[in-house]
C-alpha cells in the first residue's frame, strides 16, 4: 500500500482590508474619506512576510499591491462587505483596517445630476458595520479593527472591542485636521480582549504592523 500522501501544515491565512470606501451618488461623482490604505498595505506586506496567507481586499488606493499575495479590489462598502464574508470562511484572521464609509446615498443616480437641476440634499443611509457582523460569526477567528478617535479614545476603543467582539483594537488618535490619514508617524493604543492597553509612540506604519501581527500571533492557538 502506498504511504498516506503528507499533507503540508495549513497555513495562517489572514484577510486584511484597507483604504477608503467609495459611496457613489452618480456616475461621476461619490462620498469617501481621507484613508490612503498605507497601514493595511504595510500589514499585508508583514504578514507575506511572516510566510500567511494573505488576501488583501482594498478600497480605491493609490498604492501598488504587494507580490505574492491575494489581492481583491473592491469600490463600495456593499462590495467589501461581500468580499470579506465569503473570504472570512475559509480564514483564521481578519484585520479590518479599512475607513469604511458609514453611510451611502440612499439612491445613486444612474446619470450624471446635471448642475441645473436645482437644489438638492443628499439622503444618507446607514452601511452595515462589516466587523460587528465577522464578529457574530466570530468562531474560534483572530479579529482585529481600528478605531480613529478625536476624544476619550482608550474608552471608546474599549466599548467598539466589546460590542464587535473583537480580539484587539487598535486605537489611532485623530489630531489636528486629518493627521492620522497619512501620517508618517503614528500613535495608537493597542487594546486587547482582557483590557490590557499598550501604548506605542511614534513608530511607523511598517514598524506597527510588526507589532500588530506579533500581537496577533499571541492569539493563535
Ligand atoms: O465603529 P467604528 O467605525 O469606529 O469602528 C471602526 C472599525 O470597524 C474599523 O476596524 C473598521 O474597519 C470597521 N468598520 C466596519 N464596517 C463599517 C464601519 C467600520 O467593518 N461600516
Amino acid at each position: 500500500m502506498r504511504p498516506a500522501k503528507k499533507r503540508p501544515p495549513k497555513r495562517f491565512s489572514v484577510i486584511i482590508t484597507a483604504g477608503p470606501t467609495r459611496e457613489k451618488i452618480d456616475p461621476v461623482r461619490f462620498i469617501s474619506n481621507y484613508s490612503t490604505g498605507t497601514f493595511g498595505y504595510e500589514l499585508a506586506k508583514e504578514a507575506n512576510l511572516r510566510g500567511y496567507k494573505v488576501t488583501l481586499i482594498s478600497g480605491p488606493s493609490g498604492l501598488k499591491a504587494p507580490s505574492g499575495i491575494r489581492f481583491i479590489k473592491v469600490e463600495s462598502a456593499l462590495d467589501m462587505r461581500r468580499a470579506v464574508l465569503k473570504e472570512l470562511k475559509s480564514a483564521d484572521c481578519l484585520i479590518m483596517a479599512a475607513a469604511v464609509s458609514d453611510w451611502r446615498p440612499r439612491v445613486s443616480a444612474r446619470r450624471k445630476i446635471k448642475r441645473d437641476s436645482g437644489k438638492r440634499a443628499l439622503e444618507l443611509v446607514e452601511n452595515p458595520d462589516i466587523l460587528a457582523e465577522a464578529g457574530q460569526k466570530k468562531g474560534k477567528r483572530i479579529l482585529v479593527g481600528f478605531a480613529l478617535e478625536t476624544e476619550d479614545l482608550e474608552k471608546n476603543a474599549l466599548r467598539k472591542l466589546r460590542e464587535k467582539n473583537l480580539d484587539m483594537i487598535v486605537a489611532n488618535r485623530l489630531k489636528a485636521k486629518n493627521a492620522a490619514f497619512g501620517d508618517k508617524t503614528v500613535k495608537v493604543s493597542i487594546i486587547d480582549r482582557f483590557s490590557n492597553a499598550a501604548r506605542i509612540y511614534r513608530r511607523s506604519k511598517g514598524e506597527l504592523a510588526e507589532i500588530i501581527l506579533d500581537r496577533v500571533e499571541r492569539f493563535k492557538i
